[in-house]
């Protein structure tokens, strides 16, 4: 027969594996803690969404939509895409199941998969994962601030400390189309100065223009009028708001004038945090208000804003840092010598495992060597020894993995004894400095 090739990961998606993911939960889970700590609840929606979605909400001329979506024909015909990002889902399902009716203000959160055809590199892939949160039903901009506190707190949680949060505010749809008027009349007049991207952005979207990240144009751009300067007055005395909060808070931002964002649906409030611990790629989140979505895909008017987090820029981030520390791996390995000692080895690992230990044992007969080396490869704290003596005594070995000491414990204290060494800690949460 001949060998069959290797079938390998889609091109810009990868496989992640123990004990990595370990830090994946951590982060997860302090997240959810800090949503839920500001009441906000999880959303599920699905991964494949009808494609018209995306070009209706984040914009039909967007990069994202025009070169990066994964969209397809279901076989009755049905235009699919999966999704590229979440919020389009959210104000759907937001939509479809009423949830304006409940009277007060919807929180809510995700966690998931997203999927646009990019030039994969380092923090960037075409299966990425988000964290983003959204808030739908009020305008009032001191939810904005709330948002932004609840980042800043999830970003210290998890020991990085020297993000920056640019801040803007982009307008809305009185004062924003005059203040296009403006910059494309200054764009007009650096015809052939800007690159190649700018001049086609200039015709077709000029705010794209102020997320230019080619050097040599940034000069240029630097000399363009600033949307602050022409602000309606709502949105003026609504930024101002919000930065009086967000000064009372004690959250810390800088204002940055050109800070637009890629999908055509924000209005008002805009931000990103970034990190300089991450190369090129570092955003590690970006968001804002998008007052008209909800009409946009249909629904009633409800103001809404929110946020997504790169995750795996998130990670890349923590690692860097280096403070947060993954979940704890194993606690216990068993170790039996003889079939005589299979029976109670199961009972001890039953025993601990429905106390939430973490225990692995042999499956198979092995000299007392092999099973500490298992143990140790394993990163196991504690390797508990049963063998023929330790049987007839009705006392176990228990070891210390880390110093090597070793003691003889009554196989039904060895629960406790354990618990008394490893005890609630071994699954709290490692503190960070705080
Ligand atoms: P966006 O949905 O474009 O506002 O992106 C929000 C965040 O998602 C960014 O700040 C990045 O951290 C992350 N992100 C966006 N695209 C990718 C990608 N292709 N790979 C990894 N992370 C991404």
């Amino acid at each position: 027969m001949p060998e069959a090739t290797k079938i390998r990961a889609v091109k810009g998606t990868r496989d992640l594996l123990p004990p990595a993911t370990g830090l994946w939960q951590r982060v997860e889970d302090e997240a959810r803690r800090v949503f839920a700590a500001y009441h906000f609840g999880e959303i599920r929606t699905p991964v494949l969404e009808p494609a018209d979605l995306f070009a209706r909400s984040v914009g039909a001329d967007t990069d994202i939509v025009t070169k990066e979506m994964y969209t397809f024909e279901d076989r009755d015909g049905e235009r699919l895409a999966l999704r590229p990002e979440a919020t389009a889902s959210v104000v759907r399902a937001y939509i479809e199941h009423g949830l304006f009716n409940q009277g007060r203000v919807n929180k809510l959160y995700y966690i998931g998969p997203m999927f646009r055809r990019e030039r994969p590199q380092k923090g960037r892939y075409r299966q990425f994962y988000q964290i983003g949160a959204e808030v739908l039903g009020s305008e009032a901009p001191s939810i904005d601030a709330e948002l932004l506190e609840m980042l800043v707190l999830l970003l210290d949680r998890l020991g990085l400390r020297g993000c920056r949060l640019l801040l803007n505010s982009v307008g809305d749809s009185h004062c924003r189309p005059e203040y296009v008027k403006v910059l494309r009349r200054a764009l007009e007049n650096m015809q052939g100065r800007l690159c190649a991207d700018c001049q086609r952005r200039a015709a077709t979207n000029p705010l794209r223009v102020l997320d230019c990240k080619v050097e040599a144009d940034q000069p240029l751009i630097a000399k363009l009028p600033s949307i602050l300067d022409h602000l309606c007055p709502e949105c003026r005395a609504h930024f101002e708001r919000l930065q009086a909060e967000l000064g009372q808070r004690g959250v810390k931002y800088e204002l940055a004038p050109r800070l637009v964002r890629g999908l055509d649906y924000y209005t008002r409030t805009a931000f990103e945090i970034t990190s300089d611990v991450l190369g090129a790629q570092n955003a590690v989140l970006g968001g804002g208000r998008y007052d008209g979505l909800s009409e946009l895909l249909g629904g009633p008017a409800a103001p809404g804003i929110g946020f997504a987090i790169g995750l795996d820029r998130l990670i890349l981030a923590v690692e860097a840092v280096g403070q947060l520390k993954p979940q704890e791996g194993l606690a216990v390995y068993i170790a039996w010598l003889g079939e005589a000692a299979l029976p109670p080895a199961i009972e001890l690992a039953t025993e601990l495992r429905r106390a939430d230990w973490s225990v692995e044992l042999d499956y198979e007969p092995a000299k007392l060597k092999k099973s500490l080396g298992t143990a140790s490869k394993l990163g196991a704290r504690f390797t508990v020894i049963i063998g023929e003596g330790e049987l007839a005594s009705g006392r176990y070995q228990v070891k210390n993995m880390a110093t090597g000491e070793q003691q003889e414990v009554p196989a039904a204290r060895v629960g406790g004894y354990l618990q008394e060494r490893i005890g609630s800690t071994f699954f709290a949460r490692a503190e960070i400095g705080r």
